[in-house]
């Protein structure tokens, strides 16, 4: 690496164990123009399942098992399946020494899912992407968005959006073992939490599922995994497809976090107070949690779950870690 590269990448080395499936080979879309998008109709009646991958471009896990499905040749047994690589284009860019970078070309490409920024003037690689994507996103009943996490080791989750509507899909599914409600994302909205997908009147579900950490094999199998139960689960394949595949077991119980306020930085100054990993739960309340400047943080209450604690340095406005609580 580069002097240079050394500066902007965290200090930490993971190990980078998984590469970018071969997707040129997807480039040309099924039932539609769209590149890289793949609409795999039945011809009968049923739901309209959508599953994304790539919507940050180096989170590797959902191309392979996307990949992994389309080789099978997938023929949904009712209903339309949408099988999407989100930010190829970023992806493409993915270099093992700097996997960091390939996140995105211009700007974080699951925060621009309003309708308002979708229509706005602005302009970037992911905003003309996202606009490409977004009928697909809209006709959907049913969205998978197949993501990974910085942390070496992390366990899996599934972030069921803003509301408890799509926690009985994420129940459904068994799989991951912990799933969240939270309060979304002041920078902008996910995919998961446009239009229908929020509104508790609407029957739409999607959920989003951190399947482990970046370029660790484990992501791409828990991907796998729950793509095929999301499947099973909605009756698009039967068992003998499923078990055809390398399967994960599944967990003892499911738990959900309800997650609260968000600790966001305001300079290059931010730092933890104790050492801190993903899920860690910190018995007391008012234990130091972080500082920055002349601000400090503590927890606001006893038994704080720690969610997706950021190992990178501090940028103003960056949200470092969200602090929840397990539901009895
Ligand atoms: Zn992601």
């Amino acid at each position: 690496m580069t002097p240079a590269l050394l500066e902007s990448f965290p200090a930490f080395n993971p190990e980078v164990r998984l590469q970018p499936p071969p997707l040129e080979r997807w480039r040309r879309g099924t039932g539609t123009d769209v590149e890289f998008v793949h609409v795999l109709d039945s011809g009968r009646p049923g739901p309209v399942a959508m599953v994304v991958a790539l919507v940050h471009g180096n989170e590797l896990c959902g191309a392979i098992a996307l990949d992994r499905l389309l080789a099978r040749s997938l023929r949904p047994l009712r209903g339309r399946l949408v099988l999407a690589f989100a930010n190829v284009e970023a992806c493409g860019r993915f270099n093992p020494l700097a996997p960091f970078a390939s996140r995105c070309v211009d700007e974080d490409m699951n925060r621009l899912w309003d309708e308002a920024v979708l229509r706005g003037p602005r302009d970037s690689v992911e905003l003309r992407r996202a606009r490409e994507l977004v009928p697909f996103v809209d006709a959907a009943d049913v969205l998978l968005d197949l993501h990974s996490m910085q942390e070496p080791g992390a366990p899996a989750l599934t972030i069921c959006g803003m509301t408890d509507k799509s926690v009985p899909l994420a129940r459904a599914l068994g799989q991951p073992e912990t799933l969240l409600v939270d309060t979304g994302h002041a920078a902008g909205l996910r995919m998961i939490d446009r239009g229908g997908f929020a509104d508790p009147t609407s029957p739409r579900q999607a959920v989003l599922v951190e399947c482990g950490a970046h370029w660790e094999p484990a992501s791409a199998a828990m991907a796998t995994d729950v793509t095929l139960r999301l499947l099973r689960h909605l009756e698009m394949v039967d068992d003998a497809w499923v078990e055809a595949s390398p399967r994960l077991p599944t967990p003892a119980r499911q738990r959900l976090v309800r997650v609260g306020e968000g600790v966001t930085a305001a300079s290059p100054d931010f730092r933890f107070l104790l050492p801190t990993h993903h899920l860690k739960v910190i018995p007391a309340a008012g234990t130091p949690l972080a500082e920055d400047g002349a601000r400090r943080w503590v927890t606001p209450h006893g038994d704080c779950v720690l969610i997706m604690p950021s190992r990178r340095a501090g940028v103003a406005g960056q949200t470092m870690v969200r602090l929840g609580r397990y539901e009895a």
